[in-house]
């Protein structure tokens, strides 16, 4: 069977890693028909628009899409295009699993925990206003409905895929009502899973604990912001962004793309460790039902930190991405 696929290379490093990532998952012998179309700078140059309408008209057609990083400036210029598309396909839970990889350097130790990132509202959700001069007014957008779901995502995978725990992070001390909100919600969620462990714990305190004991914890759920923050910081405890895999799941439709952003400091110079949207990837041939390849993808990538011999610069090997991406496809012939 033939899948077909919305490929974006975003910008950055974006088109660097996308590029390695399509050649490994074809080296997995799944056929995916392409097709690519960019978004952000690129697009508004070919299309006159930042988010083209044959862009949105492709991942509305195939439902899938692998995505590269695209860059947002700082406290000016155009909205996220990133938070759009999710907001647009209503993209609601950001799933990132967080594990690390052999032969990487790690002193927190042996790290396994995911994840579960509300990913439409939240103070994502961009209302923003001057009320007068020198006051500004930026709204927290918090309700049942997203939280509920979220929450069952949450509980949902854990019951599937045999997870111990899942943890609600939350500020409820100081945003009693907005928080609050959430927490009651996934409560009501958690009773109804008697079979998984639940806790909570306040935003800060988890910031500690994971940089103390990150063994502790198994699945993190949490709003918009937090979620945000708290993933680079779980990538961060196994060696840095470019090992973490993305996923944006919807009803109608699902994102894969790394946590990382475009990486400009690195852009253009070949260096990018392209493993974070490979193992999106991985996630991808899943969603898709090609169980086999993506556990194949996954694993050819795990031989190449196991050997050793092509680790990338950001985690203090020298190779390329290129020469990465040849060790991923060596593997993937003996896997
Ligand atoms: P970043 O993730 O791009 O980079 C942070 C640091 O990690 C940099 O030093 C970078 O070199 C390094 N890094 C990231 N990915 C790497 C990789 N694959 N290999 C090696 N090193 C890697 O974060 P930033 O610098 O804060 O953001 C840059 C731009 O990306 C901003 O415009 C931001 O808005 C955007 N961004 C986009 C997304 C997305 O498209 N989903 C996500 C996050 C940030």
């Amino acid at each position: 069977m033939t899948h077909n696929v919305t490929l974006i290379p975003g910008d950055g490093i974006g088109p660097e890693v996308i590029r390695a990532t399509r050649r490994v998952v074809e080296a997995t012998g799944v056929e995916v028909n392409w097709e690519e179309i960019n978004a952000g700078g690129e697009a508004l140059k070919q299309y006159g628009k930042l988010l083209p309408d044959v862009l949105i008209e492709s991942i509305k057609r195939h439902q899938v899409a692998l995505k590269g990083p695209i860059t947002t400036q700082v406290a000016e210029g155009f909205p996220s295009l990133n938070v759009r598309l999710r907001k647009m396909f209503d993209l609601y839970a950001n799933f990132r699993p967080i594990k690390n990889m052999p032969n990487v350097p790690c002193r927190f130790g042996d790290i396994d925990l995911i994840v579960v990132r509300e990913n439409t509202e939240d103070l994502y959700a961009g209302l923003e206003h001057e009320v007068v001069p020198g006051v500004v007014e930026s709204l927290k957008i918090i309700t049942e409905r997203a939280s509920t779901r979220i929450a069952e995502f949450a509980f949902a995978y854990a019951r599937k895929h045999g997870r111990r725990e899942v943890c609600a992070v939350h500020k409820a001390s100081i945003m009693k009502r907005s928080d609050g909100l959430f927490l009651n919600c996934v409560r009501i969620v958690a009773s109804q899973y008697p079979d998984i462990k639940y806790r909570e714990l306040i935003v800060d305190n988890t910031c500690m604990q994971l940089v103390i004991n990150p063994q502790q914890f198994d699945i993190l759920l949490l709003e918009n912001l937090y979620g945000d923050i708290i993933s680079d910081l779980g990538a961060g405890l196994i060696g840095g962004l470019g090992l973490v895999p993305g996923a944006n799941i919807g009803v109608q439709g699902a994102i894969f793309e790394a946590v990382h952003g475009s990486a400009p400091d690195i852009a253009g110079k070949g260096i990018a460790n392209p493993t974070a949207v490979m193992l999106s990837s991985a996630l991808m041939l899943e969603h898709l039902g090609e169980l086999d390849a993506g556990r194949r993808l996954r694993s050819a990538i795990e031989h190449v930190y196991s050997e050793g011999k092509h680790i990338t610069r950001d985690l203090g090997g020298a190779a390329t991405t290129q020469e990465f991406t040849e060790g991923v496809l060596k593997q993937l012939e003996t896997v």
